[in-house]
């Protein structure tokens, strides 16, 4: 029988599908709300035939030796992967999935939601009615901005970009301007995108930026120092990626300086701590990594996940293998 090493819970209709199987599916109880330890994971691994993993987890070559010779197959319950070493997969050939397309949507909407949130201060807005200061109707009342007719620079026009560059387009009337290694003629002719070439060309012009790039070497702190001082001093970062893309001392220091208007992210360089400093900033909207965080979703990312298993241990290739 073959045995599954479920890191952490996940939604109980993913876990339906494999023990249907007949599979022994063993679940990393303990870490229902921290990420797994690496004994944990080195002990749960041990004659698994497949690892359903989290992003929090850190999947190394020790963790792929621990699982020899039974491990096949490390199937992770998300679209990004940087929390595997695929190199050290590929030597030992096991194979790696992830969970594109289901979370798009929803990630595509948290965004929209941190980028209404900034700009209409919604969380300042909040605390501000919270404390008992709302003492009367103001003109000068919290101003914010507005997002309808603005320009949106997209940082990575795969699937989740495009979705919220569709948004900005169809719902907001924003023009959007895009920076990826592969420039996309449909989606331009469709939405009157404009493809920029290099980042620092792009940045100088947005109102928002919004960024959509996987964690790569040629990725960490893509978002630096220098970089934020080119953008406008009027605009709003959005982040729903992976945190180490943006420099958080960087940001820290561009938001209290002022150097940028504000920031809204769901993602922290140091994951699940974050730069202290920047709890204490007005001019910044933070969620804890919750952009996928919708319960249809969740359960998608749970049976992709299950069936990406399945496929790999009934011999056949999973259709979301991780090249
Ligand atoms: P995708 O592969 O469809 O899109 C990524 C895009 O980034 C591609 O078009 C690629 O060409 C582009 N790109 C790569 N390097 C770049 C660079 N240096 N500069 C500009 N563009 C670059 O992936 P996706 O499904 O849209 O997901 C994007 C990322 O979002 C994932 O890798 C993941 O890390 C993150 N994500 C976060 C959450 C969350 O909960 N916050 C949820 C889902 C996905």
């Amino acid at each position: 029988m073959s045995r599954i090493f479920v890191t952490r819970p996940i939604p109980a209709i993913g876990i339906g599908i494999l023990r249907a199987k007949g599979y022994e599916v063993v679940i990393n109880e303990k870490a229902e709300n921290r990420g797994a330890t690496k004994e944990e994971l080195l002990e749960g691994v041990k004659s698994a035939d497949a690892v359903l993993s989290i992003l929090t987890d850190k999947i190394d070559g020790d963790v792929m030796d621990a699982g020899a010779p039974t491990l096949k197959v490390i199937a992770n319950y998300a679209v990004g992967f940087d929390n595997i070493d695929l190199a050290a997969a590929k030597k030992r050939s096991i194979m790696v999935t992830n969970t594109p397309g289901v979370l798009t949507n929803t990630v595509a909407e948290h965004t929209f939601a941190l980028m209404l949130a900034i700009a209409h201060r919604i969380s300042e807005a909040d605390h501000f009615v919270r404390a008992g200061r709302y003492k009367a109707w103001g003109p000068n009342l919290l101003l914010g901005t507005d997002m309808s007719g603005k320009t949106l620079g997209i940082v990575g026009l795969g699937r989740i970009g495009s979705r919220v560059a569709l948004h900005a387009v169809k719902g907001f009337e924003m023009k959007v301007l895009y920076n990826d290694p592969k420039p996309n003629t449909e989606f331009e002719k469709e939405f009157g995108a404009q493809f920029v070439e290099k980042l620092d060309d792009m940045l100088p012009h947005c109102d928002f930026v919004s960024i959509h790039v996987p964690l790569l070497d040629s990725t960490h702190h893509l978002i630096n120092e220098s970089r934020l001082r080119i953008m406008k001093k009027s605009a709003y970062l959005i982040n729903t990626s992976r945190g180490p893309i943006i420099d958080e001392k960087a940001l820290a220091k561009a938001l209290r300086e002022k150097i940028i208007r504000g920031a809204a992210i769901d993602v922290f360089e140091f994951e699940p701590d974050i730069v202290p400093e920047l709890k204490d900033l007005e001019n910044i909207i933070i969620t804890p990594h919750i952009a996928s965080a919708t319960e249809e979703t969740r359960n998608k990312m749970a049976s992709m996940a299950a069936e990406n298993i399945i496929e790999a241990l009934e011999g056949r290739t999973p259709p979301n293998l991780v090249e």
